[in-house]
Order: C-alpha cells, then sequence, then structure tokens
C-alpha cells in the first residue's frame, strides 16, 4: 500500500505511558483522508492561486500522467488494511465502495479544504445533498434550529417540510438583525443556519457575529457559502461550525455539473460522512474530476466575475431606466462597508428593477448575449427574474416584506468582456417597452 495514505507524520502523538493501540489509531486517521500526505501541509502556506491549482492533485503514480486519475470504480479491492479499518473505525481513512470514499473524490476534497482553510471536507452529489447530511449530522433528538428567513428555497423546503415532519421547531429570523438572532435562543437551541450572501439582494451576514451567538449558547453555525466561494471569504476562520457549498455555482464554474460540499473539522465531518452514507448522496467520480479540473480556475474566474459584475452594476446604478441596482461592491449598497470588511471578492451576482415584472418579461428576450437561465455562478451570463423562478412560491406581498420590488432582475455575471454585457444590457433596456 502507497504509504503516503498513511497517518500525518505531524499529527500529534498521544502522551507516554499511553496504551500503544491509542498511538497506532491515531496514527491511521488523517485531518481529510489525502493521497498527498506532506506536500499538502506546506501547500496550505502558499497563495490561493497555488492552492487551487494543485492541493489534492496527485499524479497517475502507475504511469506518471499529470494530474488525477478519474477513478471510475464502485468498489476496490480489499485487503488486510481495509478490513482493520472497518473493525477499527476508520474507514472513511480507506478505499473500500465508492460511496465511503474514492480517490477522485479524496483529491477534489483536499483541494476544497485547502481552499476553504478547513481541516476536512466532503463532497456530494448536489448541495442540497450536502446541506441535509450536514443538517442532520448535527442534530440531535428535540434540536431547536434558528434559520434566516431569506433561505434558498431548497434549504428552505427541507426546512419547513422534512425537519418539521420530524418534530424540529425551527425559529426563522432576518439574517442582519443580530439582537433578533440572540433574542431567538432557547435551551435546546443547538443548530443556527444562515447563508453568507441572500439571494436575491444579495445582503451580507455577519457571520462573526452569528459565531459568537452560537458559541455562547453552545450551539453550531452553518454557513451556506455559495454566493461568495472561498475567494469571497471563510467562514470557517470568522467562526463558523460548518461550511456548504453547491459546487454547482462557483466552485465548478462551467455550468455543466451538480454537486455539493461541507467543510469543517474532521470531528464534524465524521460525524456528517454516516449521513453521506444513509442518504446515498455521493458524487460519482467522473464529476469528481470535472470539479477538480474547474477548481484549478477558481482564481481567476473570481477575479474575472468580480470585475464584469462591478462594472455591469456601475453602469446599471447609472442607466436612466433602471431604478435600483444592488451589488455590494457598490457604495450605495445597505451592507457596502460590512462587504468591504468581511468579503475579499464581492462576487459576479447583480440584482436591478426596472419599473414593473411586465417590463422584466419584455426585457428578457430582447437580450442577445445573457441567457434566461436559472442557477448561477458560471463562465456564461444567466438572468432570471425572481418573481417566476427563486421566489414564486412567495405572494407579492411576501416578496416586498424581502424587499423584493417589482421588476426585480437577477444577474449572475459571467467571464466574458464586460463591454460585451454593457452593450447587450444597454441595447434591451434601451429598446425595453414602457409598461
Ligand atoms: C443552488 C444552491 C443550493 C443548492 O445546490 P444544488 O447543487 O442545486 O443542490 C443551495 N444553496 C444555495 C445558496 C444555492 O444557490
Amino acid at each position: 500500500m502507497d504509504d503516503r495514505t498513511k497517518g500525518d507524520p505531524a499529527a500529534p502523538r498521544i502522551g507516554v505511558g499511553s496504551a500503544h493501540w491509542v498511538n497506532e489509531l491515531a496514527r491511521q486517521r488523517q485531518l481529510g483522508p489525502s493521497r498527498t500526505g506532506d506536500f499538502s501541509a506546506a501547500l496550505r502556506g502558499m497563495h490561493a492561486a497555488t492552492r487551487a491549482v494543485h492541493a489534492g492533485s496527485f499524479d497517475d503514480p502507475l504511469t506518471g500522467a499529470v494530474g488525477t486519475p478519474i477513478y471510475q470504480t464502485s468498489t476496490f479491492i480489499l485487503g488486510d488494511d481495509q478490513y482493520r479499518a472497518v473493525e477499527e473505525g476508520y474507514p472513511r481513512d480507506r478505499f473500500i465502495y465508492t460511496r465511503y470514499g474514492n480517490p477522485s473524490q479524496w483529491a477534489v476534497q483536499e483541494k476544497l479544504a485547502a481552499l476553504e482553510g478547513a481541516e476536512s471536507a466532503l463532497v456530494f452529489s448536489s448541495g442540497m445533498a450536502a446541506i441535509a447530511a450536514s443538517v442532520m449530522g448535527l442534530l440531535d433528538k428535540g434540536a431547536h434550529i434558528i434559520a434566516s428567513d431569506e433561505l434558498y428555497g431548497g434549504t428552505y423546503g427541507l426546512f419547513h417540510q422534512e425537519l418539521m415532519a420530524l418534530g424540529f421547531p425551527i425559529t426563522y429570523v432576518d439574517p442582519r438583525d443580530i439582537e433578533g438572532v440572540r433574542a431567538a435562543v432557547r435551551p435546546n437551541t443547538t443548530l443556527l443556519y444562515f447563508e453568507a450572501m441572500t439571494n436575491p439582494l444579495l445582503k451580507v451576514v455577519d457571520i462573526e457575529a452569528l459565531a459568537g451567538i452560537a458559541r455562547d449558547c453552545g450551539a453550531r453555525l452553518i454557513i451556506d457559502a455559495t454566493f461568495v466561494s472561498p475567494l469571497g471569504c471563510r467562514p470557517l476562520e470568522l467562526g463558523a461550525d460548518i461550511v456548504v457549498h453547491s459546487c454547482t455555482k462557483y466552485l465548478n464554474g462551467h455550468s455543466d455539473l451538480v454537486a455539493g460540499a461541507a467543510l469543517g473539522t474532521r470531528k464534524l465531518l465524521d460525524a456528517i460522512w454516516p449521513r453521506l452514507l444513509a442518504y446515498g448522496g455521493c458524487l460519482d467520480p467522473h464529476a469528481c474530476f470535472m470539479l477538480e479540473r474547474s477548481l484549478k480556475t477558481l482564481t481567476l474566474r473570481m477575479r474575472a466575475h468580480q470585475e464584469g459584475a462591478q462594472q455591469v452594476a456601475q453602469f446599471l446604478s447609472q442607466h436612466p431606466r433602471v431604478r435600483r441596482t444592488y451589488y455590494p461592491g457598490l457604495p450605495d449598497h445597505p451592507d457596502f462597508s460590512l462587504a468591504q470588511r468581511v468579503l475579499r471578492n464581492t462576487g459576479g451576482m447583480v440584482t436591478f428593477n426596472v419599473a414593473s415584472d411586465a417590463q422584466a418579461l419584455d426585457l428578457l428576450p430582447r437580450l442577445r448575449l445573457m441567457r434566461e437561465a436559472t442557477s448561477l455562478g458560471g463562465v456564461e451570463t444567466l438572468v432570471s427574474l425572481p418573481f417566476n423562478t427563486s421566489h414564486a412560491a412567495f405572494t407579492s406581498t411576501q416578496r416586498k416584506r424581502l424587499g423584493i420590488e417589482p421588476g426585480c432582475v437577477r444577474l449572475s455575471v459571467g467571464i466574458e468582456h464586460p463591454d460585451d454585457l454593457i452593450a447587450d444590457l444597454g441595447a434591451a433596456l434601451d429598446a425595453m417597452a414602457e409598461i
């Protein structure tokens, strides 16, 4: 067996006098299962652009081919080492069956962990699979949950339907009303769940303040950081316990696969892993390869998304037919100063209002470059209207309460040249009907 898969030599040793088997057990466990061993520790000290290319990736040990092979297999040869791993309780560190773990998963998990500054990571077959497994992994019987009242629709469905049916009481709170969040705490509160940036108005959430509340009441904080990516902020460093991502969005970035990830300490990820096994949302090795390959260009893509979004937002904010523009990198965004403090990259999402939903509907077919589609974070610019997509299940009064006025248009700015995007938007806005 490859000795690089054995324990991290830098792992702390249990003190003299402990039973020998304890050291043996510690030697077998790593922060996250890894095939790159010592080099991964060295990479952690390097820049994000370097980590994005090299962390987790490894060359084919058989042929020397550069880059991680696609281990398209469901199962692995069993030997003493695998049997011992099962018997002694560390099957997550050995290859046994692909739902449990696969070298293609380990490679992308290690890359994600290095980007997010996490000890450990797990990839899933979708963002929702990652969210469901993470939430269930941190809940106990009788737990009370505090969650944002502006959740991604799929997450709201999980909370409102599944978790309510299982009997977990949930309090929904305004994610920016920190005192309101604190007031919602009960003696049995064990989980706080928030998104780093809300959809579609791109409100920025104060993760540090939420983490303080979680710490004070002994609860865990999960942050969905899909909209900001690890290059925007690293919630674990701000005190979150678990970060989840829909890798479908920026992390993969090419609108060509569905995947998710959960990141945090080895200990918490070991509690989430059994849910990955039980609910079955493992990521296929070929999708792992695509995600790993995409991540190598994450820093380049995020820079381009931000530059494009900033210019598009500036253009929109000065256009006479645009009522209002929301972008956390614009000084008139309500969270501009918080964004300056906590976000290293303000991302590629831009939201704006025209006069009415009817006018927004008239605008979309006039766009030639921008594609009318839901989802976000891809290299191509996508446009959608919250009223008939993400927030279609809401009444117009409910939308208004969240601040979503009629005529709201959401852009996921891609990596095209900003001048071309602005020309496309300008022509469509000028031609748009007066309704
Ligand atoms: C898309 C999305 C999800 C769900 O991810 P899938 O990969 O579609 O399952 C969760 N949270 C946010 C913020 C999202 O945008």
